[in-house]
């Protein structure tokens, strides 16, 4: 296993980039400790399969390094970097058995027979292929065939790391859960490196102790799941992450003081100064709460999901989600929320504004 460095990493398919939007990867920094559970999330385009392909060197970078263990690997051929890819369609060669297939990896590299043996049964019993090893792989359902991929990818036990584009794509939503919950599982026994690529927010979050948040071409934040959630380093990510996202109101800051449609807002830890560029104010549904003496609102929607409400409510043009517990009264006169002090920042240009303490 390794540990993973990308140094001012850039990557551009035209040939002579200009302007910001010739660049797949805008410019990058990123260390990958030995051993973890990454999750590179981000939406369709932002740049995902192409950093996972100058990792594994099926992509030269136009500019920036690729290291592993703190040696350069940029100019290294893909099977000199013993990297495990397995790609969003399954690749399986069809005339062969589900066993062979499995092996394939390993007997392309001389590994003797028996070792071969006994690690393909072991990657099978945990994918749950053992019972379809002697089977010829053109028999299989999308869904299995994808598990022989899966497989592929985590036979080796001499890789520096294991990378899954979107691999869950083809599978059925019910064995996506059970096949998510196996890589989980799979890395604490092996504890190889594994960078799980999804534009799905759960995937990414139930699989990694780090998420990698990726948006045209850049990392906006790197995090774990708890980060992601309590402290969005930039609006995009209180978005996308949450169900639902953070409200983003606009807002102005004036004397120290942070007012949303000419109520005061109270904040832990107001700008210091007035930021510059376009500003909101964030704040997650979780920490919206209706309280008497805040700010007056009109509930438009009240959807009970069971565990909890997400309560829908507008202020003049400007509407707010709220998550109230479960049974919680909804108010029907005169409603008035309150945003957690703790929990609204101010977002400048979208970036989250470092507060000072103003107490
Ligand atoms: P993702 O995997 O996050 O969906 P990609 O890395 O595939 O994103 O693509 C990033 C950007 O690079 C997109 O704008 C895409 O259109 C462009 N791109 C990807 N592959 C190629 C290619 N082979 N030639 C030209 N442009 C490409
Ligand atoms: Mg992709």
């Amino acid at each position: 296993m390794a540990r993973i460095t990308l140094e001012t990493l850039r990557h551009s398919y035209v040939e002579k980039p200009g302007s910001d939007v010739d660049w797949a990867l805008a410019s990058l920094d990123l260390e990958w400790t030995d051993g973890g559970a990454y999750a590179l999330l981000g939406p369709s385009g932002c740049g995902k399969t192409t950093l996972l392909n100058i990792i594994s060197g099926l992509l030269r970078p136009t500019e920036g390094r690729v290291l592993f263990d703190g040696t350069d690997v940029t100019d290294k051929d893909p099977v000199d970097r013993h990297v495990a890819q397995v790609f969003q369609f399954p690749v399986v060669y069809d005339t062969m058995s589900v066993f062979d297939n499995l092996a394939f990896p390993l007997r392309n590299r001389g590994v003797a027979e028996p070792a071969v043996r006994e690690r393909v049964t072991e990657v099978a019993r945990m994918l749950e292929l053992d019972g379809l090893l002697a089977r010829r792989a053109s028999g299989l359902s999308a869904d299995g065939k994808q598990k022989i991929s899966l497989g592929r990818g985590l036979v080796r036990s001499d890789v520096n790391v294991v990378m899954f584009d979107e691999p869950l794509t083809v599978i059925d939503p019910h064995l996506k859960w059970v096949l998510r919950s196996k890589l989980k599982e799979v890395h604490q026994r092996f504890g190889n490196t594994m960078i799980y690529v999804t534009h799905d927010q759960t995937e990414a979050l139930t699989f990694a102790d780090q998420v990698v948040v990726m948006l045209g071409g850049r990392v906006v934040q790197i995090g774990t799941p708890v980060d992601l959630f309590e402290a969005p380093r930039h609006t995009f990510v209180g978005h996308f992450i949450g169900s639902p996202g953070m409200n983003i109101l606009p807002c102005a800051v004036d004397a120290g003081k942070v007012v949303f449609d000419g109520e005061t807002v109270a904040l832990d830890s107001p700008p210091r100064a007035v930021p510059a560029g376009t500003l909101e104010l964030g704040v997650r549904p979780e920490f919206v709460r209706f309280a008497p003496d805040g700010i007056a609102v009109e509930v438009v929607k009240v959807d009970d999901l069971g565990r909890h409400q997400v309560v829908e409510v507008r202020r003049g043009a400007h509407a707010i989600k709220l998550i109230a517990a479960e049974g919680e009264a909804i108010p029907s006169e005169r409603p008035r929320i309150a945003f957690d002090p703790r929990r609204a920042r101010v977002y400048a240009d979208g970036w989250m504004v470092e507060g000072g303490a103003s107490r």
